[in-house]
């Protein structure tokens, strides 16, 4: 299989959707049914026995000739956000579903099994929460999950009853305890780094650690007309002051981003001194450590600008991810087979988080970005160039050959 059919059936897919006229596909939808229809039948053509699981992943076999050699694990997502593009998730599911034709059609037998996984829900449109699939599949599935209901009022626990899974035991869906070789996910990379280094591909370091937190400047509203600039405690004025540090802290350390990406000013009048100013801030990095003092000089620089404006601050976390560094030894060999191809050894830190985040609680795993166009993702315009996508097969085709000795 070329990169040009891969392009074409992930355009194809891109068409079963639950909406007629942009795609969206959720966990455990009537439109996931069939993409798992359609993308099981390329999983049989590529000589996999397909199954799906007990948490609605969708799981092409193919058996090794040594029973005791173990399983790869490869795949990606089928789920998408609200009017999504194309590639996120798919390209790597059919990516590794190309790269099983590919073995089959050149009569290569593999010592060890290759498991092909289309996970089921990562992007977490559904039920607010990302990762009902791969979890399951690691076995860290949080049966409290189940009770999660979306915004028909269906819950996980229904949705997944009436999608042919195992709502009482989505743990059946746990690959733990087996003799796993690894997981390989091929992505597009969501961001503009490999378009700007010319470079197809790239091998991933990490997958970022994210912190959220609220910041909350309390000051005290008045008549915009009436007080006088040197009687003023305006909350916006110091938030102002703090998006800017924001931006300082991001640029100054490499590798760090650092969004505040909603901010209000309360009363919100144009005719009243804000009272209060509230910001959100998002700060990730793949190192924890770099994370952490990051945040840590933020949240000090915050209390600074209050105190200097005789202001009060109210800081308020709201989320606290680790980074997820993939495995050296799967990213060295991943690394190998792009060298093998000439390519330039691109490594990216992903500042988005991937099934892979769940994978590594199972198994060692590794990541290949590919580039996109223009680094969009998330939205209709998300475009991959078929050659690169031909390289991420080559890549992985160096990679699952290499693993076999
Ligand atoms: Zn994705």
């Amino acid at each position: 299989m070329s990169g040009e059919d891969v392009v074409r059936r992930c355009r194809k897919l891109a068409r079963v959707s639950e909406e007629e006229e942009r795609l969206t596909r959720r966990f455990a939808t009537p439109a996931m049914a069939r993409a798992n229809a359609l993308v099981g039948r390329w999983m049989a053509e590529a000589g996999m026995a397909v199954r799906v699981d007990a948490a609605g992943n969708l799981v092409g076999h193919l058996p090794g000739c040594d029973p005791d050699a173990g399983t790869l694990l490869l795949g990606s997502h089928l789920d998408t956000v609200r009017d999504a593009g194309a590639f996120d998730g798919p390209l790597g599911v059919l990516a590794a579903v190309a790269c099983v034709a590919r073995l089959r059609a050149e009569e290569v037998t593999l010592p060890f099994a290759v498991d092909v996984l289309a996970f089921s829900d990562e992007e977490g449109l559904r039920y607010g929460t990302g990762y009902l699939g791969s979890s399951a599949v690691a076995g860290t599935f949080e049966p409290a999950l189940l009770e999660l209901a979306d915004e028909d009022g269906v819950t996980v626990r229904d949705a997944l009853a009436a999608f042919g899974g195992e709502p009482d035991a989505p743990e059946r869906a746990s690959r733990r305890g087996e003799r796993l070789l690894g997981y390989c996910e091929v992505h597009i990379e969501q961001g503009p780094v490999l378009e700007q280094r010319e470079a197809p591909v790239a091998v991933v370091g990490a997958i970022a650690g994210a912190t959220r937190a609220q910041v909350r400047f309390t000051g005290r509203a008045g008549h915009a007309g009436t007080v006088p600039m040197e009687l003023r405690r305006d909350a916006a004025c110091a938030l102002a002051e703090l998006v800017l540090a924001v931006e300082a802290a991001g640029r100054a350390e490499p590798g760090l981003v650092a969004t505040v990406g909603r901010l209000s000013a309360q009363p919100g009048a144009p005719n009243v001194i804000p009272g209060a100013a509230l910001a959100s801030l998002d700060v990730r990095h793949a190192d924890d450590a770099v994370r952490a003092a990051a945040v840590d000089g933020l949240r000090a620089r915050a209390e600074a600008i209050a105190g200097a404006r005789g202001l009060g601050v109210a800081w308020e976390g709201r989320l606290d991810t680790p980074g997820v560094a993939m495995d050296p030894a799967l990213s060295e060999r991943l690394a190998g087979a792009v060298a093998a191809l000439g390519l330039p050894d691109v490594r990216l830190p992903s500042g988005a988080g991937h099934d892979a985040v769940a994978l590594s609680a199972l198994t060692g795993t590794a990541m290949l970005f590919v580039r996109c166009a223009g680094g969009v993702s998330h939205h209709p315009d998300e475009s991959v160039a078929p050659a690169d996508v031909a390289v991420a097969l080559d890549v992985l085709d160096g990679f699952v050959r290499g693993l076999a000795g």
